[in-house]
């Protein structure tokens, strides 16, 4: 199946283009959650949902697309080590610039906005 990128109207793989939108088709998009980490690497383990936003943030304004992904509660029985609070994925085509870009930004955070262990993570 073939997707038009336009309109989402599906198309049989041998059909490139759309007929009402005159677009080139896209190979048929995964539902969300099997698409996810996939073609993702994690690039960055983060300490709170806060940093993860942030790195995220950056990156997304750097035009790569990142996915905080917090690790699963459960495995942990509920408790959430906060130094482990998930990881940052970005697509392994853009792993190398989101490296440099996180360098870049991490090296202008203070020493301490990644080692925040007093920090709830919950708190709004
Ligand atoms: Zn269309």
């Amino acid at each position: 199946m073939s997707f038009c990128p336009e309109c989402s109207a599906e198309y049989t793989s041998d059909v490139l283009i759309c007929a009402d939108c005159q677009v080139e088709l896209e190979p048929e998009r995964l539902p969300e959650d099997t698409v996810e980490y996939i073609d993702w690497e994690v690039i960055q383990e983060i300490p709170n949902e806060f940093v993860g936003n942030l790195i995220k943030g950056v990156l997304e304004g750097e035009g790569i697309d990142a996915v905080v992904h917090p690790h699963e509660i459960s495995a942990l029985g509920g408790i959430r080590l906060e130094s482990e609070w998930g990881e940052l994925l970005v697509q392994s085509d853009q792993v190398q610039d989101a490296k440099s870009i996180i360098e870049d930004h991490l090296a202008s955070l203070p020493d301490d906005a990644l080692e925040n262990s007093d920090a709830d993570p919950e708190a709004t």
